[in-house]
């Protein structure tokens, strides 16, 4: 294929490492398939991917080069702290206020307009996979041609409970905030309460703008989405025929990073030298090690994480677990047992700000994935043949436990009955121990989750299910571009 005829692809991903993990792996695919990706972000973020990208364009010579664009983000005119480009900012700061700067944050989004006008002007890209929460992208893409396509990051059995869940309101004819009820319409029986729903605030601003983003995806050319369709078929087909105008199966994406380094390479840097880590676990037993992992945007209070130290002990189980938290082990930290570290030495691994999730997951002595039930961290675990304890926190996090134990059933939850904000669960350390040894001892829970994990290399082979419609997603940009040519022609 000439130079001329390659694709071009734009990716925007929104500034949280959930989100810009995701969009390199993406990145990485449309290489794979000979289009070329370029990755507009901030100077901090950039910062993030550079080494990788710099890594997978000298190992992969023969394919179309990543690149990325920066865009300028003036911080401290639009409101938030110098240097606040990335959620990580004030997620894992717990002095901030969170809530505010998260709002501040996501519509502030908004500056970027002017940039990425320009740039679809001047560039004229074949595609512009944006964000969800860009919402403005579509009619800007319109303007130039440009088709876009959403990126929500999640799955689709989340996709399809919002939408039920915002259709029917099935929470505003029960008694309590804790009773089940079953979302109507959402094939499988699913139970829920309203503790765990998120689509209550209609009227308020957050709930205006997650209409916008609506619209917007129902006028733009399509959904991508993180997931394959041999893990939720009932949901896929649901959410083509219902929901979305048009989607496609991508994923799992993290499954196209092969090689080691770009394993061990994702994300922030970790805390921990990726070697030392594989050598913790290759001293350790098949299937004998429990990871724990809260994911991003989270830190417990030193209370929960006592006894989530706890917990761990009373479970007899080795253990990774990763804390959100800075602090060098010479330090008293309050968050642990008095003289904890001591008494797990040889058993238990705490990972103090960032791990390298993917190697971890890999590794043959993980048998067990304690996951807040974001979605990445959740088909990780699926793509690594994991049975999980699901501890879910917030956003969409409670759906995406409920794929987990009530279709697939491959884990169990540690018992958390509502979000985290405003006011959350305490979990004993007898539940944290007894979820964990039932996950850890189930050996029909274990069997599915390799079954899934051998369905999901499947899907992203050449000729799987996932690869096919990569595929067919390339013809079609191809088709738009020929027929822009051609009007262009006449
Ligand atoms: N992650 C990681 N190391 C960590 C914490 C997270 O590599 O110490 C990665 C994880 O593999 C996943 C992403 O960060 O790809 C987190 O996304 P997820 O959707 O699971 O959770 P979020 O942080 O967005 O709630």
């Amino acid at each position: 294929m000439g130079e001329a005829s390659k694709l071009h692809i734009f990716l925007f991903p929104y500034m949280a490492h959930g989100h810009m993990i995701p969009t390199l792996d993406m990145a990485k695919l449309f290489s794979t398939k000979g289009a070329k990706s370029t990755i507009l972000t901030t100077p901090l973020n950039a910062k993030i991917l550079e080494n990788p990208i710099k890594s997978f364009n000298q190992d992969n010579p023969g394919l179309e080069d990543i690149t990325i664009h920066i865009l300028h983000f003036p911080c401290t005119e639009l409101g938030l702290p110098q240097g606040c480009e990335n959620t990580d900012f004030f997620f894992s700061n717990p002095d901030l206020n969170t809530g505010d700067l998260n709002r501040k944050f996501l519509l502030s989004m908004e500056y970027f307009k002017e940039q990425l006008e320009q740039l679809l002007q001047t560039v004229k890209p074949d595609c512009l996979v944006a964000n969800m929460f860009l919402p403005w992208a579509t009619k800007l893409a319109e303007k130039f041609g440009v088709p876009r396509l959403v990126f929500h990051g999640t799955g689709y059995f989340s996709l399809c409970a919002s939408h039920c869940l915002r259709l029917h309101k099935p929470y505003k004819s029960v008694a309590s905030s804790s009773e089940p009820f079953v979302i109507p319409e959402l094939p499988g029986d699913i139970v829920i309460t309203e503790e765990q729903v998120i689509e209550k605030e209609e009227e308020s601003v957050m709930g205006k703008f997650m209409k916008e983003l609506r619209d917007s995806e129902r006028s733009s050319f399509g959904v991508l989405v993180n997931s394959f369709h041999e893990l939720e078929p009932a949901y896929s087909d649901f959410y083509k025929s219902s929901v979305a105008k048009r989607a496609w199966s991508i994923g799992p994406l993290s499954l196209g990073n092969r090689e080691f380094k770009e394993k061990a390479e994702r994300g922030k840097k970790a805390s921990i030298d990726e070697h030392e880590c594989l050598k913790w676990l290759d001293s350790k037993r098949r299937e004998s090690v429990i990871y724990l992992s809260f994911g991003t945007m989270l830190s417990f209070n030193n209370e929960q994480l006592v006894e989530i130290a706890a917990g761990l002990d009373m479970s007899g189980h080795d253990f990774i677990w990763v804390v959100n938290k800075s602090g060098s082990q010479g330090d008293k930290e309050e968050w642990l047992p008095e003289r904890f570290e001591e008494k797990m030495k040889g058993r238990g691994l705490i990972i103090r700000g960032w791990a390298p999730q993917v190697v971890i997951l890999d590794h043959q002595a993980v048998g067990g994935f304690l996951t807040h039930c974001g979605w990445n961290s959740l088909l990780e675990g699926v793509a690594s043949g994991l049975p999980m304890v699901t501890w879910p926190i917030g956003a969409e996090q409670f759906y995406n436990e409920k794929l987990v134990t009530q279709v697939l059933k491959t884990g169990v939850s540690v018992g958390v009955k509502k979000m985290m904000k405003p006011d959350g669960d305490f979990i004993t350390k007898e539940k944290v121990e007894k979820a964990v040894r039932e996950v850890m001892a189930g050996e029909e829970m274990r069997k599915r989750a390799k079954q899934l994990a051998d369905m999901a290399k499947d899907a992203v082979r050449e000729g799987g299910s996932s690869d096919i419609e990569v595929n067919r997603l390339m013809e079609e940009l191809k088709l738009v571009r020929l027929q822009k040519e051609e009007e262009k022609r006449s």
